[in-house]
């Protein structure tokens, strides 16, 4: 059931400029390509100047140079709690654009999508954040606690962005944070983890021809990947199903000898170093830490045989996997808002990848869910499109569970401060964010 104040709030989602803003934000290239001047810039400035539009303490904050986050905030009236909507504003390259039926940044629609790169991942979603932030703030409701939007860089490389957002303590008292990935809405509770583990095995260079005179690492390289193959399998008999994540998996993504770095590979030259790289994905019931150690252990083992071989073992990057309870307030506040507006039950998901929620989580310990608009199988693909529909539900959603999350402030028209009910009292509301100042 709806309250007033709810059906008010959501009379204010204007449909038409949420789809235009969403065309917008799409038609603003922002693929990381800093040799051709491009990068998140643009549509960091876009976001920029709606939030400063609406009144909010807004901050725009350069990571490195060209990737800047920017980071708003609709003031409650001194609740706790924090909400943090989080998305991204990069999009991975287009490709070949004569792979795609329209222009990748043309932001068309048609049958009810729009096309284009980053439409689905995700400046829908982004989008769908801000338009639930303007609703609040044009509808004049006071949430008790505070409203963010984080819109960071770098997501799809090496989440600059949001590391740059709890490095600099912005993301301190953040209660609880919505992912705006596209997940059709699905209420996402879990995320696989990351762990890229870089293995090296040296041995002695030799000619082709004599391969006794020098010592093949490649060999014990594949008595390595073997044991990586049957410890996958461990784990996934061990831990087997996770809920809305399936299995464990270890997978070899590169493989090399030489080395990089160590020369070029010659048909008639043993090589003198060998190199992988295992890409880990990691459920919640398994220790990222012991399973670097056994694959130290395994590696070790497999240049044991000779004492003119030896390893080397990098943990590259470690991502862990995340799980939120679904009694958490920020699940609670979106799925009765999504069956409030839909009249069905939410559909519970996981995400198989990691995103900027995944380090929020780690370094903060923020309860995260991700949910947004967008189909889950195309992020990255030609042809990328989000449905309109599903933007529209989105929003709505973000802003109702906003208002449950955050708690609506009952309007005491106290020393002339806002007018009662009823009356629009956005431009109070305005007037009052801007008087605060433009920095957070
Ligand atoms: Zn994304």
């Amino acid at each position: 059931m709806l309250t007033p104040d709810e059906t008010r709030l959501l009379s204010f989602i204007d449909d038409d400029q949420l789809i235009r803003w969403v065309q917008e934000l799409t038609r603003i290239n922002s693929v990381w390509r800093p040799e051709l001047g491009l990068g998140e810039e643009q549509a960091a400035r876009w976001v920029e100047a709606r939030c400063r539009e609406l009144g909010l303490e807004t901050r725009f904050e350069v990571v490195v140079p060209g990737r800047p986050n920017v980071v708003a905030v609709q003031r409650g009236t001194g609740a706790e709690k924090v909400l943090l909507f989080e998305g991204h504003t990069d999009v991975v390259t287009e490709g070949d654009p004569a792979l795609w039926r329209d222009p990748p940044f043309s932001a068309v629609i048609r049958d009810g999508r729009i096309y284009g790169r980053g439409a689905n991942d995700m400046k829908a979603g982004l989008v769908c954040a801000l338009a639930a932030l303007a609703a609040v703030v044009r509808s004049g409701l006071r949430l008790s606690g505070d409203l963010m939007l984080a819109a960071l860089c770098d997501e799809e490389g090496s989440m600059l962005g949001v590391k740059h957002l709890v490095d600099s303590g912005q993301a301190d008292g953040v209660s609880a944070a919505i992912i705006c990935e596209p997940e059709e809405n699905h209420i996402c509770l879990a995320q696989k983890g990351v762990m890229w583990v870089r293995a090296a095995i040296h041995g002695v260079m030799a000619h082709g021809a004599m391969p006794l005179t020098g010592v093949n690492p490649v060999q014990p390289m594949a008595r390595f990947l073997a044991a990586m193959h049957d410890l996958e399998a461990q784990e996934i008999a061990r831990f087997g199903q996770y809920e809305f994540l399936g299995q464990p998996s270890i997978t070899p993504t590169i493989v090399l000898a030489p080395a990089r770095g160590a020369g070029e590979p010659q048909n008639n030259v043993t090589p003198g170093s060998a190199e992988t790289v295992l890409d880990f994905r990691i459920t919640p019931d398994q220790d990222p830490a012991a399973l670097a150690f056994q694959t130290r252990q395994l590696l070790n083992a497999a240049v044991a045989v000779d004492p003119r071989l030896s390893a080397e073992l990098e943990v590259l990057e470690i991502r862990p996997p995340t799980s939120t309870d679904r009694a958490e307030p920020v699940v609670a506040a979106l799925a009765s808002a999504f069956t409030d507006l839909t009249g069905a039950e939410p559909t519970y998901g996981g995400v198989p990848g990691t995103t900027d929620g995944t380090i929020l989580h780690e370094r903060k310990g923020i309860p995260i869910v991700t949910c947004g608009p967008g189909d889950i199988h195309i992020p990255h693909h030609v042809d990328e499109w989000v449905s309109l529909d599903e933007i529209r539900q989105a929003a709505r959603l973000y802003a109702l569970a906003a208002a449950r999350y955050l708690e609506v402030t009952p309007v005491a028209p106290a020393r002339g401060q806002l007018a009662s009910q009823g009356v629009t009292p956005a431009p109070s509301a305005r007037g009052q964010s801007a008087s605060q100042g433009d920095n957070v």
